[in-house]
């Protein structure tokens, strides 16, 4: 039995045909989850759809209503690189609830694992890169409208920038600048670089390979820009350094990790070359330094694009091992 809940539906499939996007990713890790008892069936908790009302939270009335009435223009639904259909859009929805119920999950009992969601290239007016409604930033302001947090952060690992999240949260535009000082830390990035962006009440980390979807990078609060084939240390360094300057910054009352799986080395879609271990020390970076600074944390899992679809089902499993084992760390810790 897991020591916290996992938001998922079986409806959670997205029915977009043939797709390098596996869609019946979400199923596999469930079941592979059962299969090694890992977790029990009672640990699953199906969610409700995001009504109409939360989307719009983050969403553009006129984008909710192309969205629901079916009247995308083609050019719409091809930046979107899936099908749109009814059922998809229901989908997301069903995503949507469950990283609402994850954040909710999170704020009550310390974390919470979305079995879906992390759909961050989904803007406010228009959908891309397989993502038609961005989840997890509803589900942030959803906490916030309820009354539940005034600020959140989101530490975004996905192998592709998170470009709809940065333009969501962002302040007043303007060109992201490099951080001025690395401090002590400076001499363990080799390469890469550190973008200070702007911010308000929701803080945004992104770490992701520089050359790779999206081209145009909206500045986050903190985008750090991985060269191609960055490996296990250098991208566990710059994570490290990605979170402290985050969290000495601003002081989150939710943290959302997007947990993509695809930094990993045989991803079809990605570039950087991170082995399963290095994914999984990834989890505990970001899920430890939340129990150590006592915040909750909210996990949304992203994308996941491996030659073999086992892999990517290992990662994402791997990430809720780690959420299990950091979270029973802390709590016992606590009792004594
Ligand atoms: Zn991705």
């Amino acid at each position: 039995m897991l020591p916290f809940k996992i938001a998922y539906s079986e409806k959670y499939f997205l029915p977009i045909g043939e797709h390098v996007f596996r869609a019946d990713k979400f199923r596999l890790i469930r079941e592979r989850l059962l299969e090694h008892r890992l977790a029990e069936e009672s640990d699953f908790i199906a969610p409700t759809p995001a009504t109409e009302a939360d989307l719009l939270l983050v969403h553009s009335p006129l984008y909710v209503a192309k969205l629901t009435t079916g009247t995308l223009s083609a050019r719409e639904e091809l930046e979107m690189e899936i099908p749109y259909s009814p059922q998809v859009v229901d989908t997301f929805m069903l995503h949507t609830g469950g990283s609402i119920f994850a954040a909710e999950q999170a704020l009550r009992e310390g974390i919470c694992v979305n079995l879906g969601g992390g759909f961050h290239h989904a803007f406010p007016d228009h959908g891309e890169g397989f993502c038609m409604l961005h989840d997890f930033a509803v589900a942030i302001r959803a906490m916030q409208k309820r009354g539940f947090i005034a600020r959140a952060m989101t530490i975004d690992c996905d192998v592709h920038q998170g470009n709809g999240t940065a333009v969501i949260f962002g302040g007043a535009p303007r060109p992201a600048s490099h951080l001025p000082a690395w401090g002590p830390n400076a001499h363990f990035v080799r390469r890469g670089e550190m973008l200070e962006g702007p911010f308000r009440d929701v803080f945004t980390i992104s770490l992701h390979q520089e050359n790779n979807y999206p081209f145009v990078k909206p500045a986050s609060s903190l985008d750090v820009n991985l060269p191609d084939g960055c490996d296990d240390s250098e991208y566990l360094n710059c994570l490290r350094i990605a979170i402290d300057t985050g969290l000495s910054r601003f002081e989150p009352e939710l943290i959302c990790y997007v947990a993509g799986a695809d930094p990993f080395c045989e991803d079809q879609l990605g570039g950087l070359n991170l082995t399963l271990a290095g994914l999984m020390q990834r989890d505990h970076m970001v899920l430890r330094a939340a129990a150590i600074h006592n915040i909750p944390v909210m996990v949304a899992l992203a994308g996941g694009y491996a030659l073999q679809v086992e892999d990517t089902v290992t990662i994402h499993t791997n990430t809720v091992i780690a959420a299990a084992e950091v979270y029973r760390r802390a709590t016992s810790q606590t009792v004594r």
